[in-house]
């Protein structure tokens, strides 16, 4: 983020401290110290400077496991053994509140951070976990089987095994830097997001002292291929994929879309870039359906399958919009935060079309080199219809981009 860092005028030190034994946080300040730790315990509620709960979506089984009797509601967390197995930054990223909105730079590492605050009775919550792990893909064995990748025993065993570091990662928000990524005031956003939550978070609109916000949604999912601190070195070829939830696809194999053989594509092309001397990274956010979610992906499915003329690729865009009111609300704004928790600056080989992150990277001060296309054969017959309507609204391709005429050719398969 060359030319970002004048930004640390942005700290609101005059922040209140939330409860009356509540910690202040100065978002973005350079370190740990500093910042000071994020407290969104429902134990101690003088603790408490944030808005909502620890676990993302999860905060609501934790309310029913408190509710079903199962879970003291006093239960704190033993956290012997959990540090990462990786060490990651601090960068120089971390130090600047405009880099990173969305995710707390220290909280893979708490115990380290704020051990006089955790000695003193505060609750404070790991909101990064990093640890390893050996996957194992039917493409990867495939690409093993016929020669495209070869076992090297460290990085991919001969039984297909490739071996990562993996990072969860949970939202939390500095509501200021979220506004500013979406064009829109910080009283604004609080108020939609009181409003359309159902009035969930009072305390956004009656605590603008608190300005972190720990919503209840998904996160991510980091995988690394070879070592994670060479992700900061821009000397080092970077292939990496940013990859948006899609269950239908990415774990039922369901042929509609790309989104499996992009990843198990990207995944292939990591191992490879990594043989090479380089790393590897697959960022997955949990953003099922264009974050529209999975009832509304498959009303489009049917819609598009169901409509006079068939399921074609020019009417695409329009049978979501109809439903949904939006044709996508997965808003890349927020994702390259994870990406300069990591310190990266390069991206050598981005595996992905969409210009939406293209631009979402390039904007957040990233440098991408080339752009690498899901190729034309791992493109399953019934997703041809959703590549060529993205290609035409402007998604990368080395090839040509589909016209209009072309596009009311390319057609699904019907829902019998
Ligand atoms: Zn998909």
């Amino acid at each position: 983020m060359s030319g970002e860092h004048k930004s640390l005028g942005h700290i609101r030190l005059t922040s209140h401290s939330g409860g009356v034994d509540a910690p202040p946080i100065h978002w973005g300040a350079p370190t740990a110290a500093e910042r000071g730790p994020v407290i969104g315990t429902t134990g101690v509620r003088a603790h408490r400077n944030v808005i909502g709960t620890h676990s993302g979506s999860y905060s609501v089984y934790r309310a029913l496991a408190v509710a079903a009797g199962a879970l003291a509601r006093d239960h704190r967390a033993d956290l012997t053994n959990t540090s990462p197995t990786d060490h990651i930054g601090p960068y120089p990223q971390w130090g600047d509140p405009k880099a990173i909105v969305s995710l707390d730079p220290w909280g893979a590492t708490v115990a380290e951070s704020f051990p006089d605050k955790i000695a003193a009775g505060y609750d404070i919550r790991p909101t990064i976990a990093v640890t390893k792990a050996h996957v194992i893909l039917p493409e990867i064995a495939e690409a093993i089987e016929k020669g495209r990748l070869v076992p090297d025993g460290k990085l991919l065993l001969p039984s297909g095994a490739a071996l990562v570091t993996k990072a969860a990662v949970e939202p939390v928000w500095h509501l200021p830097g979220v506004a500013e990524r979406f064009g829109c005031s910080e009283a604004e956003l609080r108020r939609v997001l009181f409003e359309e939550t159902g009035g969930m978070y009072p305390e956004l609109v009656t605590r603008s002292d608190l300005e972190v916000f720990l919503p209840p949604i998904g996160g991510q999912t980091v995988y690394v291929f070879g070592d994670a601190r060479d992700l900061a070195d821009p000397t080092v070829e970077l292939t990496a994929r940013v990859h948006d939830e899609c269950n239908g696809s990415d774990v039922f194999g369901s042929d509609i879309c790309t989104c499996r053989p992009y990843l198990t594509h990207a995944i292939e092309e990591c191992i490879r870039g990594t043989q090479r001397g380089g790393v590897g990274l697959v960022a997955y956010s949990r953003k099922e359906g264009r974050a529209l979610g999975e009832v509304t992906k498959f009303l489009v499915y049917n819609a598009r399958k169901r409509q006079e003329g068939g399921d074609t690729a020019d009417q695409y865009f329009a049978r979501t919009e109809c439903v949904a009111g939006v044709q996508d609300m997965r808003f890349q704004e927020l994702m390259p935060d994870v990406l300069h928790w990591f310190g990266i600056t390069k991206i050598h080989r981005l595996v992905s079309m969409s210009n939406m992150k293209y631009d979402a990277i390039t904007g957040s001060g990233i440098e991408v080199g080339e752009r690498v296309n899901i190729p034309d054969e791992l493109v399953p017959a019934d997703a041809r219809v959703e590549i060529d309507a993205k290609m035409a609204a402007g998604y990368f391709t080395p090839g040509p981009v589909p016209d209009a005429e072309a596009l009311r050719k390319v057609k699904g398969r019907g829902l019998e």
